[in-house]
């Protein structure tokens, strides 16, 4: 399971309205890009429904179940964090165990998961080296490992490859693509690089500043866009 809808949802900071109040749902297994320029909400929104923001009003349902107002950790979401977020004196192993030791699982099942994703991300080699020892690519691998292993209904990622050079952010994309066709989770790609949500996309949701100019598939927005913002946003990458 993996379906998210918000219902009306507004996220204001002191008397900023940063996101006016938004309806969208999100398919089970969809890869859902959310793009825009810089400052138009596209963290808030993710945070809101990671549940690390919380809400001013409207609804988050997460397969039917309103979760608005509840802890991260009871939403089954998984949120990737870039590969800077890493403990460097823990070895790839620990880090990608992590999450599943503060939930206190056996060892046994800890070491099975993290052998299976290790596997899924061709980490098994490298399980014993710190994250200094690794390549970039090699580090936000283990950033994903670390959400592979909790079995979320969802991955939201919040620009991961922004810190990579343009040939790694090239492979990194095939990877995380090649790995929600593996899974069939649903994932939620934060992203300004229409590079991305082109390629990556089976849905795009363009925003600008908080409002959802239009939602479609890359084909939608690049031969029907709704307006000129979106035609100039998806028209002209950077
Ligand atoms: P994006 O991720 O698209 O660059 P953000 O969601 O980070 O945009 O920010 C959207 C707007 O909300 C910006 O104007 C930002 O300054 C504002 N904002 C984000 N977080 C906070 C916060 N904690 N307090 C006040 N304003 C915030
Ligand atoms: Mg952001």
């Amino acid at each position: 399971m993996g379906n998210i809808t918000l219902r009306k949802v507004n996220k204001s900071f002191g008397a900023t309205q940063v996101i006016p109040g938004i309806d969208l749902n999100i398919e089970d297994g969809e890869f859902v890009v959310f793009v825009g320029p810089s400052g138009c909400g596209k963290s808030t929104l993710l945070r809101l429904i990671a549940g690390l923001e919380d809400t001013t009003s409207g609804r988050i349902e997460i397969d039917g179940r309103d979760v608005t107002g509840a802890a991260p950790a009871k939403r089954g979401l998984a949120m990737v964090f870039q590969s800077y977020a890493l403990y460097p004196h823990m070895s790839v192993r620990n880090n990608i165990a992590f999450p599943l030791k503060m939930a206190k699982l056996d060892h046994g099942t800890i070491d099975k998961k993290v052998t299976e994703a290790a596997r899924v991300l061709n980490l098994t080699n490298y399980l014993d080296r710190r994250p200094g020892q690794l390549s970039g690519g090699q580090r936000q691998r283990v950033a994903i490992g670390r959400a592979i292993v909790r079995e979320p209904s969802a991955f939201l990622f919040d620009e991961p490859l922004s810190n990579l050079d343009a040939a790694l952010r090239g492979t990194m994309r095939l990877e995380i693509s090649e790995l929600h066709h593996q899974l069939q989770t649903t994932m939620i790609y934060v992203t300004h690089d229409q590079v991305e949500a082109m390629t990556m996309a089976d849905k795009i949701v363009v925003l600008n500043a908080g409002n959802i100019e239009q939602v479609g598939s890359p084909l939608d927005l690049y031969h029907r866009p709704d307006n000129l913002f979106v035609a100039g946003f998806i028209g002209s990458p950077r």
